[in-house]
């Protein structure tokens, strides 16, 4: 059973994306006519995605590409293999992918792939050939000028340099900006793989400073063990503070004094998971929520955090590292607690961020050492950040609404200096 505790899957993802939008509508005046624009996909594809397995057999795998917006540039988002994955999903994080790409100002629009598909239980020459066909499949709507690929759950470098390879392949031509993410022999940017963790962390030193929270010695647990909790958590217990409680699919670890994160993530990467590193310090999965601590980061999947947890938990900071982790009714309650949170199109968006450096330096053919890409990142970070707190403070709203009123401001401007083809 997955250990991840509370994931409700009663509730939908766009469902909520369309509540979040609902809130930004009374904030827009007279841009609120073209809001509706954001309430529907611009296309979406769903593919049929024939296997051969290695026992010679097809299996038959569901895929999707969304392109939620296109009106301020290309596509982009990321590819994610899982088993929960289905259309609903993959809308509400297309769309996600837009507020996000507006909110930090990147000259994209909002996509985002998926398969619904368990890779740990396919071979790799199986992982292989779905990524292959899939990328086939969708071959006609993506490219370097319509629509970016990148990594998300389930999905690494590995996978984008299959898909680049297959796009490759029927161009004619090698076009490595089709997708970003890529190893770095392949045209992939240096610091991408650690760039949406080390934005969580910069986001949450910027948001500590404000409330005068201190992050030395402050206590944080941390939902999810992947690309980006791990690196969040290394980050946060590199400037001093204490990773008190770590929970991914296979367990939930607690030790008061703080977990050794460079040898938990040595052991999560010959085990897969983070059960058995230390048995004796394995709590019950429910009992996450619950733990008393100054920050929490959830990274893992949507859906987690309920009105009932937003009642009951004991903490000053949330940050989503995570896309959509939050409900909309849980935001309500976390304001009036006073609990500061951080949205995901914000929190999570240093990966997409280094993603965009990576697709100017494909395009440019010309590469930056990774000092440089760390520093455009903390700046254009910090940028955001501060655009969103102001705005907030000026509308006294939350930070999801005025990220939302920062990027739909963005969006329907644009919207409206195109115009509505034929005219
Ligand atoms: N999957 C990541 C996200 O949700 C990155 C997307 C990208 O780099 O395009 O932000």
């Amino acid at each position: 059973m997955n250990q991840l505790s509370y994931v409700h899957q009663d509730q939908s993802a766009w469902n909520n994306y369309l509540t979040q939008l609902d809130r930004v509508a009374p904030y827009l005046e007279d841009l609120n006519d073209q809001l509706d624009t954001l309430k529907r996909p611009k296309r979406a594809m769903i593919v049929n995605i024939p296997v051969e397995m290695d026992d010679g057999t097809i299996r038959h795998f569901e895929g999707f590409r969304v392109q939620h917006s296109l009106t301020r540039g290309p596509g982009k988002g990321g590819v994610r293999f899982h088993p929960c994955v289905d259309l609903n999903e993959v809308m509400a994080l297309s769309a996600w992918m837009t507020i996000k790409c507006a909110a930090i100002d990147l000259p994209f629009g909002g996509a985002k792939g998926g398969v619904r598909v368990d890779p740990s239980l396919l071979s790799k020459r199986e992982l292989e050939r779905l990524t292959r066909r899939y990328t086939a499949e969708i071959n006609n709507i993506i490219g370097p000028q319509k629509d970016i690929p990148a990594p998300d759950v389930g999905t690494n470098a590995q996978v984008m340099a299959w898909m680049m390879d297959t796009y490759s392949m029927n161009a004619g031509s090698t076009v490595t900006g089709v997708v970003t993410g890529k190893p770095v022999h392949l045209g992939g940017s240096l610091g991408r793989s650690k760039a949406t963790g080390r934005g969580v962390f910069i986001t949450g030193n910027e948001i500590a400073a404000k409330i005068q929270l201190k992050i030395q010695q402050a206590k944080v647990c941390v939902q999810g063990f992947g690309n980006v909790g791990a690196e969040a958590a290394y980050l946060f217990a590199q400037a001093g503070a204490k990773i008190i409680c770590i929970q991914d699919h296979s367990a939930t670890l607690y030790q008061e004094d703080g977990i050794d994160i460079e040898a938990l993530q040595h052991y999560q990467h010959t085990h897969g998971k983070i059960q058995g590193y230390c048995p004796n310090n394995e709590i019950e999965s429910t009992q996450f929520w619950k733990i008393p601590a100054e920050i929490f980061i959830p990274a893992a999947l949507e859906n987690v955090i309920s009105p009932e947890i937003a009642q009951s938990i004991q903490t000053r900071l949330i940050l989503e590292g995570s896309n959509g982790p939050t409900l909309a009714a849980a935001d309500d309650i976390l304001a009036k607690r006073h609990i500061t949170l951080v949205p995901d199109v914000i929190c999570n968006a240093g990966g997409v961020t280094v993603s965009y450096f990576e697709w100017v330096q494909d395009l440019a053919s010309f590469f930056w050492s990774e000092d440089e890409i760390n520093q455009r990142l903390d700046r254009i970070m910090c940028h955001a950040i501060n655009t969103v707190w102001d705005k907030a403070l000026d509308k006294n709203c939350s930070l999801r609404t005025a990220a939302y009123i920062v990027a739909c401001e963005r969006i329907l401007i644009a919207r409206k200096e195109r115009g509505t083809y034929p005219g």
